[in-house]
């Protein structure tokens, strides 16, 4: 045993992908000098998109929120918060006191066919499970403010209005780009007439991810979900958000939606899409958009990796040339098994096993599994390292010497190793002079979405004469 051994149990070498598997995915290795490249485009993005002149052709839309204040930890009451765009529709009960914070919450299931019907069947939908909520939590005679998390690109023209520009991920409603949303959902609430609510905020889930994590963390001033879909939205300087047109009341700042899932449309990244990633974006319900999204978020991955097991299969390089019926599924690969396959112990295949029996590739042998976990790794370290080079974007253009990043979605939270390659490539990245720090943030779009109403309510309060 060498003396690197001594003090440790020595692990074998991981085993190693066939070389001509790490050949052939090689296209999906982002090296940094392309990482530069994307930050020096998505920093002429990001320029763009904040003046006033350019934003109208600016792919990426930097939509000031209206939050210009963060939570101290003095915000007090009793919300109700809505939560639409994630994985699940969950409607919450938030009670904030002092440093405590308790939520109740109820996720209902949006059937695909709403998802793609009329808004109207969409709000009433919801407004239906807002109203059964308020009957099992005894809330009839009450009327709570209510924070609104909508997690669809928004063009907001105050704290309470919404109007949405397109809509992202599995959602297709007609009838609702180039609405107000906040108030279809109040003309839905009336349409039934049993619940009473006062809507105090509509604001997207980055927005609330960094609210939740800037409750105790003061240093926050990024918030990012890398889930279903993904977006960040971060603090400017109120003077360089040209489009927000509000006297400055003191912050001077104002929190910045990038909807950076958006990156991409006009082409700027093709330098680094792959042939994968257009026959996901075909096959998607919104072709040509949300590009930067289609090679990040969880929506994609795993379909994105079992296009890839296609491809070797194809080849004849992975599972013998062989496949099966269902990773031939569109879909079929759920994003769950990349992080599964990834969680393995190295030199163990106990994940990535059963999940190619549940495919039918009963057929693997050890270097099969091996080749698998590969894909899935290129896959989502090329996600990380978007996200990473996105993230450092940020933190350059914000020049502050210390910044908590909040996160939330499903990715992050359930990934094994998407932390860690984010710390590593983003240290890589980012100038020196600039410390960060990667953080989970609890249920921003609960918490998150009581703390925008509560500091709303808190600023009206002193604004008070
Ligand atoms: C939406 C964003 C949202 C993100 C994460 C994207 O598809 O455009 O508004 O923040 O998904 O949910
Ligand atoms: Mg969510």
């Amino acid at each position: 045993m060498g003396d690197a051994c001594k003090s440790k149990v020595c692990n074998p070498p991981a085993p190693e992908a066939s070389p001509v598997v790490k050949e052939k995915l090689a296209e999906l290795v982002l090296d940094n000098d392309k990482l530069k490249k994307y930050i020096e485009i998505f920093t002429d993005n990001i320029n763009r998109g904040l003046k006033k002149s350019t934003n109208p052709t600016s792919i990426v839309k930097c939509f000031p929120t209206y939050v210009q204040d963060l939570p101290n930890g003095t915000e007090e009451g009793k919300f109700l918060a809505l939560d639409l765009g994630g994985t699940n529709f969950r409607v919450l009960l938030v009670e904030l006191h002092g440093d405590q914070c308790e939520m109740k919450s109820k996720i209902f299931a949006i059937p695909q066919s709403i998802m793609t019907g009329s808004g109207e069947q969409l709000f009433d939908h919801i407004a239906e499970c807002l109203a059964t909520f308020c009957k099992e939590e005894g809330l009839e005679g009450e009327v709570l403010p209510l924070g609104f998390t909508f997690s669809f690109p928004l063009v907001q023209k105050g704290l309470t209005v919404g109007v949405l520009e397109r809509w992202t991920k599995g959602f297709k409603c007609s009838g609702v780009v180039g609405n107000d949303v906040v108030q279809l959902l109040e003309q839905a609430i009336s349409r039934r007439g049993d619940t009473k609510i006062d809507v105090c905020a509509i604001l997207n889930d980055t927005t609330g991810t960094l609210m939740s994590c800037a409750w105790k963390n003061h240093d926050c001033a990024i918030g990012l979900i890398i889930g279903t879909g993904s977006n960040s939205c971060y603090v400017e300087k109120q003077a360089n958000a040209e489009l927000f047109d509000e006297p400055d009341m003191g912050s001077g700042e104002v929190l910045v939606n990038t909807e950076w899932g958006a990156f991409g449309d006009d082409g700027a990244l093709d330098f680094c899409r792959t042939d994968y990633d257009k026959e996901i974006d075909k096959n998607s319900i919104n072709p040509g958009y949300q590009v930067h999204e289609k090679m990040i978020s969880g929506m994609y991955m795993g379909e994105l990796v079992r296009l890839v097991i296609v491809k070797l299969i194809e080849d004849g390089v992975l599972f013998g040339g062989k496949g099966s019926d269902l990773i031939n599924e569109r879909d079929r690969f759920y994003t769950k098994y990349v992080s599964e396959i990834e969680s393995d112990a190295p030199g163990s295949f106990e994940n990535a096993r059963q999940i190619c029996e549940e495919l039918g590739l009963k057929h693997a042998v050890d270097q099969d599994y091996v080749n698998l976990r590969y894909c899935c790794e290129v896959v989502s370290r090329r996600s990380a390292h978007l996200v990473s080079a996105g993230l450092v974007t940020l933190l350059h253009k914000m020049g502050k010497p210390v910044v908590t990043v909040g996160i939330d979605g499903s990715v992050y939270r359930f990934h094994p190793t998407v932390h860690d390659v984010m710390m590593e490539k983003m240290t890589e990245l980012c100038d020196p002079s600039i410390k960060f720090n990667l953080m989970l943030s609890e249920d921003g779009s609960g918490r998150g979405a009581a703390l925008v109403a509560a500091v709303a309510a808190r600023k009206k309060d002193n604004s008070a004469p």
